[in-house]
């Protein structure tokens, strides 16, 4: 069984169902179940069957059957990159290029628990000298995974893997306007290691709340900021964990030293890769004034040569989401309406699928495209006197998921100073495709890490285990304790810790 079970009792004349649609033509690329509650709460009690069979595998059996899944996914990458560029409208390269990522991080998450999680001796310090002290992660369970639609592949598998390779079985709600790729990713797994470890549970926004309360042991919900409000709330009622992964209002700084071309270059991609709905996109510029005129002629220069339409040729794909649209459009118009110019595209750029690239300088801050994520392939860019001024007001946000920072001497000093989960410096949105680097954020941008051995210790809990060696010196936990053991103590605790801390007098 890859898919999930569909309610015996239910009518199949009668069940809901919805439509994926391509962006790109209206038309419809597969019809889906709404998985109703019922069938939601019996998915989840499956898994929790299969996590048991999955958490008493080894970590090298673990291994083995996530490197079967792997090999499967890498074969049939095209037809992955295919589902993904209908239900999204992004290129196919670009399908290519985000199904390849999450098949790298799925080889390091499978390859590294053992080392992050598996039991490690610890030391037990002076006063219980006689205990060897243990510490090892263990699975938490059942984890519920709810994806967004914009990188439909590589986002929930961030989770998805690193929550399996941790030894947990996971029910991943993906996107109403993704489940495609999302069954295709349960149905793969099924086939390669012969148990629905991995779940889907198609729907609406409905199926996730659902999820949230269908006795999970975490969620990891990546989506907007508002929406993760609302995860919380539900999760909140049962005292579910939960990570949050919601959206950015990243920038790029650029110093005087930079490499003008290459940092361009990078604000490009970063803007409008994806036709700009990337949590981690740059959404905003701010460079040196000795540099300023130039960055922004040859961000414009090298924008013109791109184009965002439905054919082969168009480097940017539709806007996923009609309604999108608006608002991209809104914060164009805002930004002009504060005294903003658009250096190229604007208002006009807006169609009804699709977006042409954007550059908006001369923007006042406190405008919706400086304070607001856009989501589109839009950028502001603003000029400024020193990195001072740069930094302070990339910071000024509420947001803080990625950064991106192009200087040759002041790159690191810079980097250390972005309140920000990541910064890549002289290249861009790097950070996510190093498996071993945490991927999070702070403020609006959510909480919790996936990827590295964050990602992996964020779907288990912390297992202390204090064995007794040989009878304590001084035995402490005991009615049984006698004075000169509290006098012995003392003395301990002076020796080990009294040095160095007298009170200044008076
Ligand atoms: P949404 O918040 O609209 O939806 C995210 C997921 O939550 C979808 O699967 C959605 O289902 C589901 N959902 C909707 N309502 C509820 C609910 N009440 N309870 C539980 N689940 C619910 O985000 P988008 O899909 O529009 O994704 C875009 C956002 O995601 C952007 O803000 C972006 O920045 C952010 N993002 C963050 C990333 C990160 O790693 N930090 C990475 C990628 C995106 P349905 O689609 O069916 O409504």
């Amino acid at each position: 069984m890859t898919q999930l079970e569909t309610d015996p009792q239910a009518d199949p004349g009668s069940r809901a169902t919805f439509d994926s649609l391509n962006p790109a033509t209206g038309d419809v690329v597969g019809t889906h179940p709404i998985h109703t509650e019922a069938e939601i709460r019996a998915a989840v009690e499956r898994a929790r069957e299969e996590a048991v069979w999955w958490s008493a595998l080894s970590y090298a059996e673990r291994e083995r059957h996530l490197n079967t899944w792997k090999g499967a996914m890498t074969r049939r990458l095209a037809q992955l990159a295919g589902i993904m560029h209908l239900e999204t409208g992004k290129p196919h390269g670009d399908a290519m290029l985000e199904a390849s990522l999450a098949i790298d991080h799925l080889a390091w998450a499978a390859s590294h628990a053992r080392k992050v999680l598996g039991r490690r001796r610890v030391p037990s310090g002076m006063i219980m000298a006689n205990q060897v002290a243990t510490v090892e992660y263990a699975p938490l369970g059942v984890i519920g995974v709810i994806g967004p639609w914009n990188y439909p592949a590589f986002t929930p598998m961030g989770s998805i893997v690193y929550a399996l390779a941790a030894g947990n079985a996971v029910v991943f709600k993906p996107s109403e306007y993704t489940p495609g790729v999302g069954e295709w990713l349960a149905r793969t797994f099924t086939e390669a290691v012969g148990r629905p470890v991995l779940q889907v549970v198609t729907g609406l926004g409905e199926t996730g709340a659902a999820l949230c309360r269908a006795g999970v042991d975490k969620v990891a919900f990546t989506g907007s900021t508002a929406t993760g409000k609302r995860v919380m709330a539900a999760c909140a009622e049962s005292l579910t964990p939960v990570i949050i992964e919601a959206g950015g209002k990243d920038a790029i700084i650029v110093d005087e030293d930079a490499d003008i071309v290459a940092a361009a270059d990078a604000a490009l991609w970063g803007a409008c890769s994806n036709a700009g709905q990337t949590c981690i996109g740059v959404e905003r510029a701010y460079v040196h004034e000795r540099v300023y005129d130039r960055f922004v002629e040859v961000l414009t220069e090298q924008a013109r040569g791109l184009r965002a339409d439905a054919d082969a040729g168009a480097q940017i794909g539709p806007i996923t989401m009609p309604s999108q649209l608006a608002l991209i459009r809104s914060h164009i118009q805002d930004a002009l309406d504060q005294g903003g110019r658009a250096v190229l595209g604007g208002v006009e750029a807006v169609g009804e699928r699709f977006v042409q690239p954007t550059i908006l300088v001369d923007v006042p801050e406190h405008s919706l495209a400086v304070q607001e994520e856009t989501f589109g392939p839009t950028i502001t860019v603003a000029k400024v006197r020193s990195m001072e001024e740069a930094i302070t007001r990339t910071n000024a946000t509420r947001y803080g998921l990625g950064s991106t920072v192009f200087s040759q001497a002041r790159g690191m000093e810079i980097a250390s100073q972005l309140r920000a989960g990541m910064t890549a410096i002289n290249g861009v949105i790097t950070f996510a495709a190093i498996p071993s680097l945490p991927f999070g954020g702070v403020g609006d941008s959510g909480f919790g890490r996936i990827h590295g051995p964050d990602g992996l210790k964020e779907f288990t809990y912390a297992k202390s285990i204090a064995r007794q060696r040989f009878k304590p010196a001084l035995a402490l936990t005991t009615f049984t304790r006698t004075e000169k053991a509290e006098a012995r103590l003392a003395s301990l605790i002076a020796m080990l810790h009294g040095r160095g801390s007298t009170l200044p007098k008076g």
